[in-house]
């Protein structure tokens, strides 16, 4: 490590402890790479179980266990896009429900504005 004074680093990303005169313990450094091709580089012990996926340091995207080639080591599945609020509503209700929800609201809505009433002071 380098003599230079100690600039400002993201915490918990690297070890300021000297290594000279240390045996350190046998380690491993696993590379994973997001769907946003970002590398997550992580230091496990050399008899770890290595995860398969590690969360992104830079997205909110998981990343893929990468091999000494830089290929994907598993064929896990890696979710492209971070899942969206509709995509978790899908979830709940059907689209059909959703069509009937969206009709019924839109009923009420043309009621009310044929009743002369203003959107904003009612809800
Ligand atoms: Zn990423």
């Amino acid at each position: 490590m380098s003599q230079q004074p100690m600039r400002g680093s993201r915490l918990g990303s690297e070890s300021f402890e000297q290594d000279t005169n240390k045996n350190l313990s046998p380690r491993q450094t696993c590379s994973y790479r997001c769907a946003n091709d970002h590398i997550t580089e992580m230091i496990f012990s050399a008899d770890a179980e290595i995860p398969v996926a590690w969360g992104c340091k830079q997205c909110s995207l998981e990343g893929a266990l990468l091999d000494v080639n830089g290929k994907q080591a598993f064929e896990t599945e890696v979710p492209k896009t971070p899942r969206t609020h509709f995509e978790m509503l899908l979830d709940r209700r059907s689209r059909e429900e959703l069509e009937e929800l969206l009709t019924e609201r839109l009923g009420e809505l043309k009621a009310r504005r044929a009743r002369g009433q203003a959107d904003a002071t009612n809800s």
